[in-house]
């Protein structure tokens, strides 16, 4: 009999999780030769989320749990859950059920007995989503896409099922700044891409501002591609070779005519312009060596509180 480890990153979600696991247990009790448990992994929550994760502990062995420290995000919230997963498949699913757990059995299937190694889910529409917010997903995923050798689909998304060769594939990723639709997408093997339609949030709020998601899509980007570093090296060659030009033409223009004082507001435009493309310049070289700054110190990407899951050892 195969297993399935369904990982829940959950940052207040005390009340998503009772209906959450009513739902999902239901699916997953209905699949044939497949055995589930839960890691619901509790992102530092201010709420009751831990409580009701231990009360539903209580009551379903199948229920394990890793509590952080504090509040690591999503990202380090998946990875604690798939380095502590042992299952033959490993599925990764919202706690807000906007992932709608009835695609779980066809996603199985693909796995087991389709032949794919990862079965994912994506986004078909942007209904229900600000046109503003949409707008720039788009163009993040064309340029990410353009720059990068990680192809990332458009609205593809963190829930997935996959097999177990592809989850020690993604943890052998030692990064600490994560980026998982990139490093998913990098690693390859054989997916099977699943439509999914978007779904109201069943309770609480998303934890996502405008923010947040742009830091996101420019930690996406310094992660997977270095081309932005060649774009400035390109601009700024090209500004400096206008302004050799320039400064030829205006040696030339004096030794013939003479000079005069007029131009001072080109001058004032061109030392801002040049001015501007360096601090653009450096800020983006800076993004880079911050990323580096935080990959040398090897910080854990994340701090167990308390867990129910026994260490390898232990189990035998
Ligand atoms: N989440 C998390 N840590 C965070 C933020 C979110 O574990 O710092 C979880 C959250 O509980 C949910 C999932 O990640 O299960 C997706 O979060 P959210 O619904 O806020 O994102 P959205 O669906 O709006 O993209
Ligand atoms: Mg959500």
């Amino acid at each position: 009999m195969n297993t399935l480890e369904l990982i829940v990153p959950c940052f207040n979600e005390e009340d998503s999780l009772p209906q959450f696991y009513k739902t999902v247990a239901e699916t997953v009790n209905s699949l044939e030769d497949i055995s589930t448990s839960f890691i619901f992994v509790d992102d530092g929550s201010g709420d009751k989320t831990i409580q009701v994760i231990k009360q539903l502990a209580q009551s379903d062995n199948r229920v394990k749990y890793i509590s952080f420290s504090r509040n690591f995000g999503k990202e380090a919230a998946m990875l604690a859950g798939m380095r502590m997963s042992r299952a033959d498949f490993v599925g990764i699913i919202d706690a807000d059920l906007q992932h709608s757990p009835s695609l779980i059995p066809d996603m199985v299937n693909a796995v087991s007995r389709e032949g794919y190694d990862i079965a994912a889910a994506r986004r078909t529409d942007r209904t229900g989503e600000a046109k503003l917010k949409s707008a720039f997903s788009r163009g993040f995923y064309k340029i990410i896409n353009k720059i990068s050798d990680a192809n990332i689909e458009d609205g593809a998304q963190d829930f997935r099922i996959m097999k177990r060769k592809v989850v020690n594939a993604v943890i052998s990723m030692p990064e600490y700044n994560r980026f998982s639709k990139g490093i998913f997408s990098w690693v390859g093997y054989k997916t099977k891409w699943f439509e999914h339609e978007n779904q109201e949030r069943f309770a609480g709020s998303s934890k996502w501002s405008f923010w947040k998601l742009f830091t996101y899509a420019v930690d996406g980007i310094i992660g997977f591609s270095t081309a932005p570093l060649k774009i400035s090296f390109f601009v700024g060659a090209v500004t400096s070779f206008a302004g050799f030009i320039y400064a030829l033409y205006t040696i030339v223009k004096t030794l013939c005519f003479g000079s005069d004082v007029k131009g001072y507001p080109s001058i004032i435009c061109a030392v801002f312009i040049i001015g501007g493309l360096i601090l653009i310049s450096l800020g983006i070289t800076g993004e880079y060596i911050a990323r580096t700054y935080m990959e040398v110190k090897n910080r854990p990407n994340y701090l167990i509180d308390e867990t129910n899951i026994l260490p390898e050892e232990d189990k035998k």
